[in-house]
């Protein structure tokens, strides 16, 4: 079981399956959503994951059909999840544990902060 938390520790939650490869997004929405230069990223099926204390969950639709969630407390980025989909997008900075994943990519580095300089190996797409 791979386990994770919001920062003041109302929501908590639980993996019982696979963490899905790593991404890392630089979209203009997740550097507002996170305050950071990137969100790192992966897909967990719903199926595999419970989530406890989810009424300190809010949630914003930050583009059509896909919403954020947030601890309400602490602000804590905690998944998103699009319409229609059998998978939460797990924000990974949020786990308390080791997801097993590896990290795969970049995506929208066509919005990447100005400021930052990716220094990996690691292939980078312009969106998804
Ligand atoms: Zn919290
Ligand atoms: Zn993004």
């Amino acid at each position: 079981m791979i386990t994770g938390s919001c920062l003041c520790g109302k929501v908590k939650y639980a993996i019982s399956g696979q963490v899905g490869d790593i991404v890392h997004c630089h979209c203009k929405t997740c550097r507002k959503a996170h305050g950071s230069a990137f969100s790192s990223v992966a897909a967990v099926n719903d199926n595999d994951f419970t989530v406890s204390g989810s009424d300190n969950l809010s949630s914003f639709e930050s583009s059509e059909g896909k919403r954020r969630y947030f601890c309400s407390n602490c602000g804590t980025q905690v998944y998103a999840k699009r319409a229609n989909t059998q998978h939460v997008i797990l924000r990974l900075g949020s786990l308390d544990d080791d997801p097993q994943s590896s990290e795969k990519s970049h995506i929208w580095v066509s919005e990447k902060a100005s400021w930052y300089s990716i220094n990996s190996q690691l292939p980078e797409h312009s969106e998804f």
